[in-house]
Order: C-alpha cells, then structure tokens, then sequence
C-alpha cells in the first residue's frame, strides 16, 4: 500500500515498524462549538484510512484527542483560551462546555459512521505528562523560562535541526514577516518561540500547578505527550487537517525531537479543505455549514435535508487530499449515487444462482482495480467509479440483459461487504428505519404538483399545500428556479 508522505512529498509504501501492529494518531477536534463539515471530513478520511488497515489484517491502536485546554483564539499564542471563553460567554464551567461539544461531535460521528478510536484521550487529563516533557526540553535546553510561562526556543532549534522541515517554512522568513508584530508576545525571544506553558492570568479558571507557574499547557504539546504515551516515541502514522500542518505539527516535531531524541512518527497524512462553492469555508463568511444543519437541512445555503450516510459519500468523491467542493448539486449527484449503489447491493441478494461461471473473471477485474486504488493512497473517488461497473453489471443482471453465474454473484455479494460497508463504511440506514430519503421523495412530490397547481393559476391549490406543509414543519422557499424546502 502506498500512501502520501507530507513529511517527503512523496508517496511510499506503507512499511509499519512493527507489522502486524500499526500506531495512528490523529488530532481531533476542540471541542468548543458544532462539528461542521469540515470536521466531517477529517474524521470520514481517517476513518477510512483506519477501516482499510483493519480490513488489510493489521491490527490498528487509533488515537484521536480531544483538545479541552490550551488552544487560544490566535494559533501564536496570544487571545483568550477558546474553550474559556466559550464558558464565559454561556456562563457554563469549561468542563460543561467540553462534555457538551464532545458528546455533540460523537453523535454527529456515529450518524456518519464514523468508527471510534481505541483510545481518545484530553489534554486536560494529561498534565503531568505535559508538564514532564516541558521538563524535559528545559533539561536539553531548548526552552525558557520568563514570568513563569515556558517557550520552545525555535531558532535554537533550528541551528541544529529543521524547524519547517514538514510545512516548507523557512525560519528566517517566518521572522521578517512578524518583525514588529509581537502583541501579546512580548515574552518571547524570537517571534517564532511558542508556548509549552503559559502562566494562567488573575481569574483564568483552567489552571495547574506547575513548577514555573498555575497556568495551562501550550496548544501543541498535548499531541507530543499523548502521542508518546500511548504509541511510544516513534509511531506510524499522525494524521490531521492541513490547517494543522503549520504551526502545530510542525511544532510537535520539534518537541518530540528534543524530548525523544526521534521524530514522532513516520508518515505524516493531511487532509484537505472543504470550499463553499468554490469559496472558503469560514465562520466568518457565514458558510461554515454545520453537521446538523445539512441533517435537517436549517441553513440558508441547503435546498434541503441531506442523510448522514449522503454526506459521508459525497466526501469520499474526492481524494481525501483534493480540496472538497460543497454545492446542492453536487450533494444531490452524492445522493442519488448512493440510492443507486444500495439499489444494486439489494439487487444482487436476489439475483437466481445460475450454474454457470459467467462474469467471473469480469467482477475479479473490477475488484482489483478497486484494491489498487485504495492501495494507491486510498484513493476512494477511483475505487467508487469501479464500484459503478459492478452496478451496472448488477444491474445488467437483474433486468435479464446479461447471465451472471452463481460465482460471480458471490463474489459481488463479497465484494460489497467488503468495500462498500466494511471500508467505506457506508450503511443503509433506509432499512435501519430512517426514512430521509422517503419523505424528500414525498416532499419533493408534493412539491412537484404544487407547481403544476401554479402553473394553471390554481394559487388557492398551490398556498394551501404550502400551508398544510408548514403546519408538519416542511418549510417551503421559493425561488426563480424553483421551490425548495427545509424541515423544522
Ligand atoms: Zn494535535
């Protein structure tokens, strides 16, 4: 299996240090607000990677934290703590706010089928880990102390290791570009220094003791430390979103170099970014769309509730290192996609078992193709276009076009197991009881003689199946091209 190395550029095969074990760990989410999509899309990619490891025959220890302390509003270690202020502003405890996030972003998780890590660890659970290798890095002296915050001294660093080694910054760069910017940052010796240990500010709840100070660990070491505790100093694989490829893991090599005399892992794997129709996505911008919204279809840019298992789909059309383009269409082509591939994986529990070996050596080529795409850097896109060839050869089947032979249907049979719910981790929640595709197809119905109602000026007609729709909460908006709904 070949898989994309950030840290060489390059892709290279898969080679665990210790086969049949694999160390993956993964960042995770802060847990401060709603996961989104793009939340989704770590967790789906990650997903994948772990699933199609387990399926190879490995066996898998998956890390995923949680970030509950220490992550400030500026990724240079200046702003108010995000979880702090997050209890500040609903007048919560920060543990209320981390449980309430962490329990929303599990929820969110399961509906997409997301697998558990093995272990999911907290930052704040994992102080004197933390403050352990803080101690460690002063010893190598590759730290200081000012005001009893510490600092990670990056141009020391950097004389003797390769401080952008994985991001491709370039030190002195880095410095020109912030020289006179240091607000907030007045402690540090270099621009570039980040925080192990901040010194917790007067009436700042999140605080420890510490030999320097009460305060609270840096953003970047809870990763460094629960990393090393639970897969040792050098492990396999560290996952993430590429937003987090400059500073923080950037920063956890260096850590981890100094305290474990070792790069922390082998293999660094990133996804990438979601775009808005075509544009970024951001809080800001206000197209930040959450999980829950594309689940009840609640947000201005959605003409209508998406399935979990219709979101999860539609990500794994792109490679997970292609930027991610959110549209109504494209979600609705994801939609009916999916419809299509259930369609044929209960087609084919029905197919008659003719004693012939026809299409045999057809549905072994499409298998193939479909583990050499996701043995090429698990490339899911590729994998899912192949998987069409066996529904249209499933399909072919069923209508009586062609004769499949009672091989070959055992082995779609297997091959959808297999790949369709065992590593895509797609479900049919269609059959679990969840009608979201049923009631759109009957909204969407309704919908459709509401227009011909309009068409021939029946406007009476047509108000009064708006209204009857509002009262059961079906929302409808109208537009140039078209009605859409939302549920309430
Ligand atoms: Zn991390």
């Amino acid at each position: 299996m070949e898989i994309y190395n950030t840290l060489t550029r390059k892709k290279e095969t898969f080679e665990p240090l210790h086969p049949p074990h694999v160390g993956i760990y993964v960042c995770g989410p802060t847990v401060y607000g709603d996961p989104h999509l793009g939340h989704a899309r770590s967790a789906v990619s990650f997903d994948i990677l772990y699933r199609y490891l387990l399926h190879k025959g490995y066996k898998v220890r998956y890390v995923r934290n949680i970030t509950d302390v220490g992550h400030l509003e500026n990724d240079a270690d200046a702003g108010e703590d995000k979880l702090a202020k997050k209890a500040r502003l609903e007048q919560l405890e920060p543990m209320e706010v981390a449980k309430y996030y962490t329990d929303r972003y599990h929820d969110m998780m399961d509906a997409l089928n997301v697998r558990r890590p093995g272990i999911e660890p907290c930052a704040s659970g994992h102080i004197m880990e933390q403050i352990g290798m803080v101690q460690q890095i002063l010893d190598a002296g590759y730290a200081y102390v000012v005001n009893g915050s510490v600092y990670f001294d990056v141009v020391k660093y950097n004389r003797h290791y390769h401080y952008g080694v994985l991001s491709g910054r370039v030190v002195e760069e880095l410095l020109s570009a912030t020289r006179g910017n240091l607000e907030g940052q007045e402690e540090k010796r270099h621009s570039v220094d980040f925080a192990l240990w901040k010194k917790a500010p007067p009436g700042h709840i999140m605080r420890w003791k510490s030999p320097w100070s009460d305060g609270f660990p840096g953003w970047h070491l809870e990763c460094s430390a629960m990393g090393r505790k639970y897969l040792g100093e050098q492990f396999d694989i560290h996952g993430g979103g590429m937003d987090l490829l400059f500073p923080h893991h950037e920063s956890e090599i260096a850590q981890s170099e100094i305290a474990n005399g070792c790069r922390p892992c082998r293999y660094w794997m990133h996804n990438n970014m979601i775009t808005v129709n075509g544009q970024k996505m951001g809080k800001s911008l206000g197209n930040s769309i959450m999980l829950e919204e594309f689940f009840t279809g609640r947000h201005p840019l959605l003409a209508q509730a998406y399935a979990p298992m219709t979101v999860r789909f539609f990500i794994l059309q792109a490679h997970y290192r292609s930027t991610l383009d959110f549209s109504n269409d494209a979600m609705q082509a994801a939609e009916k996609g999916l419809k299509r591939l259930f369609d044929a994986a209960s087609v084919i529990e029905k197919l008659p078992l003719l004693e012939t070996t026809d299409y045999t050596a057809e549905v072994d080529g499409i298998t193939q193709k479909i583990y050499e795409a996701l043995d090429d850097d698990l490339n899911t896109p590729v994998a899912i276009a192949c998987l069409f060839d066996a529904v249209r050869l499933v399909n072919a089947a069923s209508d009586g076009k062609e004769r499949i032979g009672k091989v070959a249907v055992e082995q779609l049979r297997q091959l959808f197991n297999d790949i369709v719910s065992g590593v895509l981790g797609l479900r049919d929640d269609r059959q679990a009881g969840n009608n979201t595709a049923l009631l759109d197809g009957v909204i969407r119905m309704v919908l459709d003689m509401r227009a011909a109602a309009k068409a021939n000026k029946d406007f009476a007609a047509s108000d009064r199946i708006r209204d009857e729709l509002a009262k059961l909460g079906v929302v409808v908006k109208d537009a140039k091209e078209g009605s859409s709904y939302s549920l309430q």
